[in-house]
């Protein structure tokens, strides 16, 4: 088989499963905007990006996509097999959608919108559809519940931008030293990360020195890394659109007590939440795993964000490992695995792998090395 047709495969697949949860909620037709969506529907790479500029229709025969003019030949060149209707845009998305909807003449069509669209679309949608008969309905998220459950063609797409950031991390460890800045540090690893192969970013560098290894979400500085710091890594390539993420914090000179009992204990959280890990456990069992082993060490309430979220087209997405999520996790999510423990004025630890949940176990993707590590 070509790799086109190999796509198409992957795509009649997700439309099939679609379908089914369309005929659930006893729909006629579901829309999105978010282009996420149609990235995972389509299994077409490398033609979108972040630009919101389709609009995607599906009902239970047809797949329709409307899309902006600079995109049409791309997604015509791509729709080999005819699985879509693709046409270029030439009124607005919702016109659109009303003129498709109703070449089929049916009164009372029930057409859903994901609770994610946008208050001002839903509202030029609301008056495009005004003088017909076709019933809105809200469906919550279809397409984010659907893509939460990785596919064959998914999985090695995450691995492999998993197996690019790991390369990168392996050359950071033979160029990082004290002296650098946060900024040069994360700039050059960016520059890694592309040379290894990643097309983008899945999202911006973070590389956090020192006190400033006690902000989870601290954007690098110009501070210099000096000996006795910790530095919390949080990066990721992205690779035919699909994400990694991955976090390590190493220590510049030669780790004191206090630094290793920290260390030992997140990674000591991290390795009973990976062993432990399995389709049925629920979100909040996984986190809460991860808390009993920092409260051992008096270290759990400085834990303050959740252990783990799904990664996929987005570094996001469903579903998440916290107190609040009493979902189980099913066969085929994939989670980052992130404990960190943060002390204000001092610095901070956050190790974080991510990989495949199945019904027995947890499969990594990560391969870098966990042992702490001493810049020297
Ligand atoms: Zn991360
Ligand atoms: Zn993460």
């Amino acid at each position: 088989m070509t790799q086109r047709q190999t796509q198409s495969n992957y795509s009649r697949n997700r439309l099939k499963l679609l379908r089914a949860r369309i005929r659930e909620l006893k729909l006629d037709a579901l829309l999105t905007l978010d282009p996420a969506n149609l990235r995972w529907l389509s299994a077409w790479q490398e033609v979108f990006d972040d630009e919101p500029a389709h609009l995607t229709l599906v009902t239970a025969k047809k797949a329709y996509i409307h899309t902006d003019s600079r995109y049409a030949d791309a997604l015509h060149a791509r729709n080999t097999q005819g699985l879509w209707q693709v046409s270029p845009k030439v009124t607005g998305h919702f016109a659109y959608v009303q003129a498709v909807l109703a070449r089929t003449h049916r009164q009372g069509l029930r057409l859903g919108y994901e609770s994610t669209l946008r208050l001002d679309q839903y509202k030029a949608l609301k008056k495009a559809l005004s003088k017909t008969s076709v019933k809105l309905v809200e469906t919550g998220r279809v397409f984010e519940d659907l893509r939460a459950i990785k596919d064959e063609e998914e999985i090695r797409l995450l691995r492999r931008a998993q197996a690019i950031t790991d390369a990168a991390f392996a050359e950071l460890l033979t160029w990082v030293r004290c002296g650098m800045r946060e900024q040069e540090v994360a700039n050059r690893l960016d520059f890694t990360l592309r040379e290894k192969g990643a097309e983008d970013l899945a999202f911006k560098t973070i590389a956090a020195s020192g006190p400033n290894a006690a902000l989870p979400h601290a954007r690098p500085t110009r501070r210099r890394l000096r000996t006795g710091d910790f530095l919390t890594l949080d990066f990721g390539a992205r690779y035919r659109d699909y994400c990694a993420d991955m976090t390590r914090t190493l220590v510049l000179g030669e780790a004191t007590d206090k630094q290793r009992r920290i260390y030992d204990a997140v990674l000591a959280a991290q390795t009973q939440v990976k062993a432990g890990i399995r389709a049925g456990m629920t979100g909040k069992q996984a986190d809460e795993s991860a808390r009993t082993v920092l409260r051992a060490e008096g270290l759990d309430e400085s834990f303050t964000h959740s252990l783990g979220h799904g990664v996929g087209i987005n570094v996001h997405e469903g579903p998440v490992l916290s107190q609040q999520n009493t979902a189980p996790l099913v066969a085929g999510n994939v989670v980052t695995v992130e404990p960190g423990v943060y002390l204000p004025g001092y610095g901070g630890v956050r190790i974080e792998d991510f990989g495949l949940v199945g019904e027995r176990g947890f499969t990594s993707f990560t391969s870098s090395p966990h042992a702490l590590i001493e810049v020297l």
